[in-house]
């Protein structure tokens, strides 16, 4: 019996990357899984995967920011599945760039995505988990969740931002056997690399691209293991916190990320 068997997920941000790997995980361990996202080509390939290969799964579109159509996704699921029991909070965008540099229209469109999108996200799934009986909220956050991050400090702010939502959300619903807990993940090879905007241009731009950035240099540079992490290693993690197997870990971080925030390697000797 798989780990999620009988289990309806919800997946956000699910054509690409890490909301990928997840939604293929959770249907390979027996869940039922909706994925949503902005790329229809992609989410309808990934669909087609997980049901040749026997997992249940279907496709919507959805941008994470639009309320209206929170609501036609939950009422989907319930309709299609028959109840919501998991939500992985997933669609994020980053951007790259100083604070100076940052326009406003850029702070809010990433504010837009990845904290508006992740409060909808939960106040739109809650009342279907307590119709379901309870269920497993897990928020995509990040180790720029943890700590700041020059260059990132717009992404930082929205990532820490779901850090501690995720931890009054837990408590909200603690007497509703519904769970949430964060996810903090480092450096993950995903095209989340090659969509980051770097190199402000002037003014009311920030889409001028250098080159893109390269994450497993980054991971050489800045993770003790110098190893770079694959979106398994986060839907492993991710699966677990969907799991009844984590029946009694709420309202807490599973940080994923090669001991990057664990401290500095050497910094006794050094000083
Ligand atoms: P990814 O490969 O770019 O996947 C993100 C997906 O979300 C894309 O398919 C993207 O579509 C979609 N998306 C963007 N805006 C959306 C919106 N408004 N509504 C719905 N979907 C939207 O990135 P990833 O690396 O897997 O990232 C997934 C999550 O992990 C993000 O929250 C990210 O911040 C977090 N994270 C990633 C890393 C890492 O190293 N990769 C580390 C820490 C945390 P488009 O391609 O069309 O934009």
């Amino acid at each position: 019996m798989g780990q999620v068997q009988g289990k309806v997920a919800l997946v956000t941000g699910a054509a690409s990357g890490i909301g990928a790997a997840c939604a293929e995980t959770l249907a390979r361990e027996g869940a039922r899984v909706l994925l949503t996202d902005l790329d229809d080509a992609r989410g309808e390939t990934l669909v087609a995967r997980i049901r040749a290969s026997g997992g249940e799964a279907a496709y919507l579109h959805q941008d994470v920011t639009d309320e209206d159509r929170w609501a036609e996704v939950v009422a989907e699921a319930e309709a299609r599945f028959g109840r919501l029991d998991v939500l992985i909070s997933n669609a994020g965008i980053g951007i790259l760039t100083s604070i100076v540099d940052m326009t406003l229209a850029d702070w809010r469109r990433q504010m837009a995505i990845n904290v508006d999108g992740v409060f909808l996200s939960v106040k739109h799934s809650i009342p279907a988990m307590r119709r379901a009986g309870g269920g497993s909220i897990v928020l995509i956050s990040s180790v720029a969740g943890l700590r700041g991050s020059a260059g990132l400090a717009g992404y930082s702010a929205t990532k820490g931002a779901v850090r501690l939502f995720a931890k009054s959300v837990a408590l909200e619903c603690a007497r509703e056997n519904i769970r949430c807990n964060s996810v903090h993940p480092g450096i993950i090879e995903t095209p989340i690399w090659e969509k980051i905007p770097t190199g402000a241009t002037g003014p009311g731009s920030n889409q001028g691209r250098n080159a893109p950035l390269d994450p497993r240099a980054i991971a050489l540079a800045s993770v003790p293991t110098g190893v770079l992490g694959q979106p398994q290693d986060v839907a492993d993690g991710v699966l677990f916190l969907a799991s009844d197997q984590s029946r009694y870990v709420n309202g807490s971080e599973l940080v994923i990320d090669g001991a990057q925030t664990a401290g500095r390697i050497g910094s006794l000797a050094k000083a």
